[in-house]
């Protein structure tokens, strides 16, 4: 009782700290679009970075729409050009800030119901998923090894794991990397990784013992720890790294990690100038030190990886490059690759969740430069 009572207590106490933590979003609603054509498609494209739109969900033509967040004083303008082209368009969230409380809300009596949290069932913070990397490595030390990357542009370590049962020592074993969480608010991709972690060390079926003895793996949960603090602390939607450049703009933070990684066209697609957008790719490629560590890892083991997987949110896709719709010379075998993957995932999708679709992310979705996947494809994943 007394328990219950004191739970009851901090509940109240939170909510009243909590209360207008999602303030900044206000009056902000998320639209859901229906795209008909490669027009529609790219008329929001053109507009993202004129309104400040913030596209959740790009959509597929005719077949998934389109969820977009506008700010109250871009609505008029943004749902006056979708009228213009005749394009379709509903209310998908009415206030950001009413659904985000909810769901903290929801959150925490969830929390609150439960005897045994295990991490990757809940969002885990930095330090909780640092604390998991560590005691993982130090409980299976001939298996899993933790190794700092560096720091993050805020001096909070980069960690990630090495897992292989020949101490990565074996030439002819093929590396998979996995890393996730450049993006800050897209929250459901570390636990992801951390759970992939926990099945390959601590749960292993036999049927899959091939994936831990045939293979060595380098698992980056939290690759924009600053980001993503900020998100838990601050501005829930948070999507960029934390760094700041007075000398190019006072007032503007960070970087969009997923376009600043060296490609061709760096900054020129999928991008924009604007310090203040979220999709700034910074002043050069690999200006982000949680980039360049990614960087550091891959040319380090390049020679062997041959899957290197961006863990996104949300959306069900396995998308290949390059961003700008052009394709690498094995489009084939990437195509196979991921149909094979986002089928098997399909088994276990809940039914309303959309089946997986696969294919080149710049056809499929929209053109980039500067991502993750251009990059690793360029300098020669997947190895021959
Ligand atoms: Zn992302």
């Amino acid at each position: 009782m007394m328990i219950r009572h004191l739970l009851v207590v901090c509940a109240t106490v939170l909510s009243v700290v909590q209360a207008g933590k999602h303030d900044i979003y206000s009056g902000h609603s998320v639209y859901g679009v229906h795209v008909r054509s490669k027009a529609h498609q790219m008329l929001l494209h053109d507009l993202e970075p004129i309104l400040d739109l913030d596209v959740w969900q790009h959509g597929i033509i005719s077949e998934r729409e389109a969820f977009i967040r506008v700010a109250p004083e871009n609505k008029e303008h943004f749902l006056n050009a979708l009228d213009e082209e005749g394009i379709k368009h509903y209310v998908h969230l009415e206030d950001v800030a009413q659904t985000l409380e909810q769901r903290d809300n929801e959150m925490n009596s969830w929390r609150a119901s439960r005897r045994n949290r295990m991490l990757f069932n809940d969002y885990p913070r930095y330090d909780e998923i640092n604390a998991f990397m560590d005691r993982i490595a130090l409980q299976h030390p001939s298996l899993v090894r933790v190794v700092t990357a560096g720091k993050s542009f805020e001096g909070r370590d980069i960690k990630y794991l090495k897992i292989s049962t020949s101490n990565f020592e074996d030439s002819s074993k093929p590396i998979y990397m996995l890393t996730a969480m450049i993006h800050a608010r897209e929250w459901v991709t570390t636990p992801t990784l951390l759970y992939s972690v926990h099945r390959l060390v601590e749960n292993l079926r036999s049927q899959d013992r091939d994936l831990r003895e045939d293979i060595d793996w380098i698992i980056m949960p939290l690759l924009n720890p600053d980001g993503y603090e900020y998100s838990h602390t601050t501005e829930r939607l948070w999507r960029k790294t934390r760094s700041h450049r007075p000398e190019i703009n006072a007032t503007c933070w960070g970087v969009d990690g997923n376009r600043n990684y060296d490609s061709v066209n760096f900054g020129l697609i999928g991008a924009s100038s604007n310090p203040c957008s979220d999709i700034y790719p910074g002043p050069e490629p690999f200006s982000e030190v949680e980039t360049a560590y990614v960087r550091d890892v891959l040319l380090e083991h390049v020679d062997r990886i041959q899957i290197f997987m961006d863990v996104h949110s949300y959306g069900n896709y396995i998308t290949y490059g390059y961003g700008d719709g052009s394709l690498p010379p094995n489009p084939v075998e990437l195509h196979l690759v991921s149909a094979v993957m986002g089928a098997a995932i399909d088994i276990y999708k809940l039914p309303e969740a959309y089946f997986y679709r696969v294919g080149n992310s710049g056809i499929l979705m929209y053109p980039t430069a500067g991502c993750a996947q251009d990059y690793a494809q360029s300098i020669g994943v997947p190895s021959r």
